[in-house]
């Protein structure tokens, strides 16, 4: 049946009405505590103050305006995204994919404006995930995001994730640049080895090509670092951001080195509405957060008590989990039964997770998460993972 709401999404049967840091409120006035933060968006969890605070005043004083002018919260907002990573430039969007999007074209311009318009495939890696747009889904190439939009935009070749041989064989004189997900999200919370992220450096820097991360999910503090390359030491050319950087406004970007940015001129890309005033005022509150002195440091202590106890969760209750895997606040927990069971059984016991792929469940809460939150989820999945093997047991 057609719906007014388009059917892209398999819906649950609930509705949230109120948010409040770690916490939703269903419209039959339920509460639950929130481990998925709309899928790895809301950061500093529900109605920050002072994001809502910034919101507010931005939204009394000046909404939109053309990116044919200055927009001080714009120019702040990057020099700080500068200031703060590898990057020297700074194009705004409204959303990972469109952020992508915009670096997959960039790639192009960059080997056209330095003389090597035949460089323009993109190597990409088995169980990636880019977003939704034609350029975003040919780069991850899974077959069944793909299905039914064929043919795909032209260009993209990909490896088996982590295989340096098979990289640097795919490489021809046609090889523009290698994109990957520090951690792959979507296909089920896979990290890249740091080893292997520094290795895809060399070879980048070897054949010319230039070197895309994908942090559209790991970033923005969500691995306990402002972005998750940091852990290996290695800098990309250009990296794509989005999720948590407006904390739950729609916010996208694309960072880039200079010698890559350099290749954009007035009138190269664009966007209508990407880094307007009120997008800006919540990326800028989002930073005024996460960089104060200690945040990182505060949320990385969580997350490591996250891990410990989830740890001996996984330990408890091997019919249930068989493994633990992500960093900070993106983790994995592999499934013995259907993933969608536990979180089933999670969300009657009052709090959310997400899926992913490779039957996963996926934790993803908020960096502010306390001792108190910690245990509280560890008190719902150890209910759950009993309910479920008591269940298990009458079948
Ligand atoms: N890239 C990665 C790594 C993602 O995880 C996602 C979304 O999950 C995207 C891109 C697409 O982002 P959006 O849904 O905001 O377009």
């Amino acid at each position: 049946m057609v719906t007014p709401v388009m059917s892209t999404y398999a819906r649950e049967d609930i509705a949230f009405v109120s948010g409040e840091g770690v916490y939703l409120v269903d419209r039959e006035g339920r509460r639950y505590l929130d481990f998925g933060s709309g899928i790895s968006v809301t950061a500093l969890g529900h109605c920050h103050p002072h994001l809502v605070k910034a919101l507010q005043d931005q939204a009394g004083q000046l909404w939109h305006v053309s990116n044919l002018y200055h927009i001080p919260g714009q120019e702040k907002l990057a020099q700080r995204l500068v200031d703060a990573t590898f990057a020297d430039s700074v194009f705004f969007c409204n959303s990972g994919a469109e952020a992508v999007e915009a670096g997959l074209k960039i790639v192009r311009k960059y080997h056209d404006a330095t003389g090597n318009p035949d460089r323009y495939r993109v190597i990409s890696f088995t169980g990636g995930f880019h977003g939704r747009t034609f350029a975003s889904l040919a780069a991850a190439k899974k077959e069944a995001h793909m299905a039914g939009f064929h043919p795909m935009p032209e260009g993209f070749d990909q490896v088996a994730f982590g295989n340096l041989n098979e990289l640097r064989n795919a490489i021809t004189e046609e090889t523009a640049a290698i994109i990957v997900e520090p951690i792959q999200g979507e296909s089920g919370i896979h990290p890249a080895d740091a080893e292997f992220l520094r290795a895809l450096r060399q070879t980048a820097d070897e054949f010319g090509l230039l070197l895309f991360f994908d942090e559209v999910q790991t970033g923005v503090g969500r691995t306990g670092r402002l972005f998750a390359h940091e852990w290996a030491g290695v800098e990309p050319d250009l990296m794509s951001s989005a999720k948590g950087l407006g904390g739950g406004f729609p916010v996208g970007a694309l960072l880039a080195k200079a010698h890559v940015a350099e290749a954009v001129t007035p009138g190269s890309h664009g966007s209508t509405f990407g880094g307007n005033p009120l997008a800006m005022a919540c990326g800028n509150a989002v930073l005024d957060v996460m960089l104060a002195d200690g945040f990182f440091e505060g949320a990385r202590k969580q997350a490591q008590v996250l891990w410990d106890g989830l740890t001996k969760l996984v330990d408890a209750h091997p019919g249930i989990f068989s493994g633990l895997r992500g960093q900070g606040f993106l983790l994995g927990l592999q499934c013995e039964i259907p993933n969608r069971d536990v979180l089933r059984q999670l969300r009657k016991n009052g709090m959310l997770a997400v899926v992913a792929g490779d039957n996963v469940l996926r934790l993803a809460p908020p960096l502010i998460i306390t001792e108190r939150h910690i245990e509280e989820a560890l008190g719902i999945l150890e209910k759950s993972c009993a309910e479920l093997e008591k269940d298990g047991e009458k079948e």
